[in-house]
């Protein structure tokens, strides 16, 4: 009986997911190896290369940019279309887009990646631009590298997925003949694309079971699987919880006896009833084997390096926090070192890399002891990195040992810098001592992930201050923050207990969604003054957003740390101006160069009431003064100010006749004391430096 395992579509796609390899691996130790896997995302990348979906979506984009232009004046309306599709029209009109085996190679390459400006305009120049094209006029909005947005439903008539499908997917089935197909739902992103697929492939092969599993279920089980008949239309079962035993037994009954009711952990229709089977806890840890990861084509993945997951532990060992929906695991246990070391070692043999991400909640101190004195003592090179919790075992001298056993990066869960707002949800954290923890990974050269939640109970606005003069704080010596919302998941202590934490349940909308609705009954109301009182800070949270979580982590291997904040600098100014790049061995690009009014480093004039129209080709050289003008920040995605007679003038100037030095020169006669404390004149001082640095020069 033959398996085809899906990894469906769209995640990152930098790395392999553990999932899949971790249950093939088990199903070959039971003797079952009849199994192909495809990873639909790095499939994706092979239909876009060879199929005529961007030449198309090109075509369309081209045509609908040169009806605008053709217009003598534009609406209010059709003025943010026209500025949003212009440098996209240059991608596709210079077919740019063509290149996309070539960036793909990049990202693959091990001196091209590191080599920054490079990374810089394949992944936010030629990817940002390629996923805008893929995007253009369909409804599911894609992210670069390939995060797909979740959606309430995938319409129909779906370019991406209907042509992607039928086009390569579909025929793939024909080849392969499976007679049972599974899909290993890990995130709600992949949870939409995979209905779409399964439903075309039930229609197609109906005589094919098709089994769906994953995290994404285990907390939707109640609600969603055990009283939603229509879910079975498309799927013929679901395993909830540890898929390995499931997904054996499953596959043994329906080569064998059809008796479903013995498979632990399965969900499935029986004539009209939906049958749940009895809940079975998972293999010990201990006996999961090794990943299998030459079930996927390791080389196809967008990185110059293999980084490997790998699973040391199954729960957290705190397991308080009111928030957390990892509840789920109700005993923690972890690998014996002895075991983790021979599995990585071999790994690292097999797959000839030393890079290795370990997946699990919280690595526990017993564990790590043991495995840090392993790898010292063997003298074993790995470099990895993992979540841990600030605890109090977090000394100077075990975060030494930490960072000679290879440790490279540390994501660690502060989710708020209030203690109080801590305390209350349970976290076991002190702050001062994450402080101290922070300082002394930055000394080992162990860089730091610190993940926020805004809108945790009570939070008021003294907590946000505390929690952001916190951050700017440790921000010196840490690399990415993140901040997520807070979200109340079924189970969780807060879900549980709601009133204890300030807030109140309402009716679920959607019972296929995660997390439930709430309003907060305490600290501040509004969840959107939440947000916008963090936003106000958005800076802060932006700190090396350029990178996708693989490429940090090689990148903090590759640089020195000084010269890592020299990048991130660099590539702020660098991304803005990725279309010059694009541009410049196009004989039109001085002229278009000239049209465009970008003054500054992140800052450019949004158009909400005037027409880029009248800057391009003025009629009169002059914008109408009646209109109101703003300045608009790419970086904070805010509004930062009207424009002043200032700015004005320098929209003026950038009417296609004036090049950079000469609007330069006019600025520094007219304005030779330029106070560079006001927003304008910063603009204007950014302006310059841009050119005279000869920042175009450096990409
Ligand atoms: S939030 Fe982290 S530390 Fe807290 S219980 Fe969940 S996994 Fe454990």
């Amino acid at each position: 009986m033959r398996l085809l395992l899906y990894i469906p579509a769209f995640i990152d796609v930098t790395a392999p997911l553990l999932s899949v390899p971790s249950l093939v691996a088990y199903l070959k130790k039971n003797g079952y190896d009849d199994i192909v896997v495809k990873d639909l995302n790095v499939e994706f990348m092979h239909f876009l290369q060879e199929s005529d979906y961007l030449e198309t979506q090109a075509k369309t984009v081209i045509q609908d940019f040169e009806n605008l232009n053709a217009l003598k004046e534009l609406t209010p309306e059709e003025t943010p279309e026209f500025n949003r599709l212009y440098n996209l029209y240059i991608f596709c009109k210079l077919q740019i887009y063509k290149k996309l085996g070539e960036y793909l190679d990049i990202l693959r390459d091990k001196e091209q990646f590191y080599d920054v400006c490079r990374y810089t305009v394949t992944v936010h120049g030629f990817f940002q631009h390629c996923f805008n094209l893929i995007n253009y006029k369909n409804a599911l909005g894609l992210d670069y590298l390939f995060v797909a947005r979740v959606m309430e439903r995938i319409p129909d008539d779906d370019r991406i997925f209907t042509q992607f499908y039928k086009e390569r997917i579909l025929p793939q089935i024909d080849q392969i003949q499976p007679q049972v197909i599974g899909f290993s739902v890990c995130y709600s992103d992949q949870f939409h694309s995979s209905v779409y697929l399964a439903e075309m492939i039930k229609e197609r092969y109906p005589q094919i079971h098709i089994v769906m599993g994953g995290t994404h279920f285990n907390v939707l089980k109640d609600d969603f699987l055990v009283c939603k008949p229509e879910y079975f239309r498309f799927a013929d079962s679901y395993i909830v919880g540890e898929g390995e035993i499931p997904l054996l037994a499953l596959l043994k009954e329906l080569e064998n006896g059809k008796h479903l009711e013995k498979v632990p952990n399965l969900i499935y229709m029986q004539a009209d009833t939906i049958m749940v089977n009895d809940a079975f806890d998972g293999l010990p840890i201990q006996e999961l084997p090794s990943p299998d990861f030459s079930c996927v084509s390791l080389d196809e993945y967008l990185a110059p390096h293999h980084v490997l997951p790998y699973r040391i532990a199954r729960g957290c060992y705190w397991n308080k926090c009111a928030f957390c929906v990892h509840f789920q695991t109700k005993h923690f246990s972890y690998k014996d070192a002895r075991l983790v070391v021979d599995d990585i070692a071999a790994l690292s043999r097999q797959y000839r890399t030393h890079f290795f991400y370990f997946v699990d909640d919280s690595l526990p101190k017993a564990f790590l002891d043991n495995f840090m004195d392993i790898i010292e003592t063997e003298g074993i090179e790995i470099y990895w990195v993992g979540n841990i919790r600030c605890d109090k075992f977090m000394t100077p001298s075990f975060i030494a040992k930490l960072a000679k056993s290879g440790c490279r990066e540390l994501y660690l869960g502060i989710e708020s810098g209030s203690q109080r707002i801590l305390d209350l949800v349970k976290k076991g954290i002190d702050l001062n001592l994450v402080e101290q923890i922070i300082h002394e990974c930055h000394k080992h050269s162990i860089a730091i992930k610190m993940n926020y939640i805004s809108g945790l109970p009570h939070e008021d606005q003294t907590d946000i201050e505390t929690t952001v003069n916190f951050i700017k704080r440790t921000a010196k010596n840490s690399d990415i923050i993140a901040l997520t919302p807070l979200g109340i998941g079924k189970g969780t202590d807060i879900g549980e207990n709601p009133s204890h934490y300030g807030v109140e349940l309402l009716e679920k909308k959607d019972k296929r969604r995660i997390f439930l609705n709430f309003k907060r009954t305490r600290g501040l109301l509004d969840f959107d003054q939440i947000e916008r009182l963090y936003k106000e800070h958005s800076i802060i949270f932006n700190r090396f957003s350029f990178f996708n979580r693989v490429h940090h982590f090689l990148y903090t291997l590759h640089l020195p740390r000084k010269d890592f904040e020299e990048l991130a600098s660099r590539l702020y100014m660098v991304s803005d101006r990725i279309h010059y790049y694009f541009m410049r061995d196009s004989q039109d690009f001085q002229l278009e160069m000239n049209k465009i009014p970008i003054f500054c480093n992140n800052h450019h004039p949004e158009m909400f009431n005037f027409n880029l129209k009248d800057i391009q080709n003025p009629t009169n050289g002059k914008i109408p003064a009646k209109q109101t003008l703003y300045l608009y920040s790419f970086l904070n995605f805010e509004i930062l100010t009207d424009i002043s007679v200032f700015t004005y003038q320098l929209l003026t100037l950038c009417d296609g006749k004036n090049n950079a030095g000469k609007i330069i020169d006019y600025f520094k006669s007219k304005f030779p004391t330029i106070d560079p404390k006001t927003l304008e004149n910063q603009a204007a001082a950014n302006f310059n430096l841009l050119y005279k640095n000869k920042v175009i020069d450096f990409i």
